[in-house]
């Protein structure tokens, strides 16, 4: 397994690779757990070369985010690479993604950015666009694996392929949880014993939304927001954020339901800031993750 820290030594690590046609590419923050580890094992089972990146990108954190305390941990996360017969791990410098004199953003416009995660995380989805195009760049896979774990994320990337005829397919790949339901996240090695109990409520939420959806396929969303919302105000260690039914690929609100439909949820525990999604596919299939035993 090579590991690149320089743009230039992933450019090199690349060009030896130019004649295959066969590059994925898992773009990560770190601090790896399953939900990263699934992944990068799609990508190994379908590429001849498998590139990983790790960069706790700064320009996706708002000023009064988690920048500073995001969990760390290189030494495990090449461990966890290696056996995953990962090629190339690159592990850039802050100076070599931006450079001084940087001065270029990608910037995502309309609802799709600027709603849920957009309202509460103004400039993130900028930041993860501009962070995600400079990699694509970089590392030139002809496939890419993220998580529906970040919902509107996925979408967002999904948008800007599309809108920039990035030639590469995009994969994107189940929520992985723990057995409890709760999705794996590098965040949730924040909470307390006490808050980790209560962070499945998340998970709980979400089952009552999708009952309360299959109860009435053709109805009102609102429905589905208020068993969301329920669940929520009966853990009192939980604060909600959202609760709410929207398009899984414009991420506008739905009024009446309908297939595709995501149910995204944010919740606030402790100091933590949690996030969930069900997906319903169009075909009327739910996914929901997989948990993990
Ligand atoms: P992060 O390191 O949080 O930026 O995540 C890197 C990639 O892993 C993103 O595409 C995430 O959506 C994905 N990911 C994070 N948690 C999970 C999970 N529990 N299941 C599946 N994918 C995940």
């Amino acid at each position: 397994m090579r590991i690149a820290t320089a743009v230039q030594q992933m450019r090199d690590a690349r060009i030896e690779w130019a004649a295959s046609n066969e590059v994925g590419f898992v773009p990560t923050m770190g601090y790896l757990h399953e939900g990263h580890l699934s992944l990068v094992r799609h990508a190994r089972a379908e590429n001849k070369l498998v590139v990983v990146s790790i960069f706790v990108n700064p320009t996706q954190f708002a000023p009064h985010e988690d920048l500073e305390r995001y969990p760390r941990d290189v030494p495990r996360d090449l461990q966890l690479l290696e056996a995953a017969a990962v090629d190339i791990v690159f592990i850039p410098t802050l100076e070599e993604i931006y450079p001084s004199g940087f001065v270029t953003y990608v910037e995502p416009t309309g609802p799709l950015a600027e709603q849920a995660e957009g309202t509460r995380r103004p400039g993130h989805f900028r930041g993860v666009a501009t962070v995600v195009l400079k990699l694509f760049q970089l590392v030139q896979p002809h496939q890419a694996y993220f998580g529906q774990k970040d919902a509107q994320q996925a979408a967002v990337i999904s948008r800007m392929a599309a809108d920039f005829h990035l030639p590469l397919r995009l994969h994107v790949l189940p929520i992985i949880r723990e057995a409890d339901g709760l999705a794996m996240s590098s965040r949730n090695v924040y909470l307390s014993p006490e808050d980790r109990f209560a962070a499945t409520v998340l998970y709980r939420a979400l089952q009552a939304g999708r009952l309360a959806f299959e109860e009435r396929p053709a109805g009102n969303a609102a429905a589905v927001t208020r068993a969301m919302t329920d669940v929520v105000a009966s853990e009192p260690r939980a604060v909600l954020d959202y609760a709410e039914v929207r398009d899984p690929h414009s991420f506008l609100l739905l009024e009446s339901l309908h297939a595709p439909a995501v149910l995204v949820i944010a919740v606030q525990i402790g100091s933590v800031r949690l996030i969930d999604n069900f997906l319903l596919r169009a075909d009327g299939s739910w996914d929901v993750g997989i948990a993990l035993q």
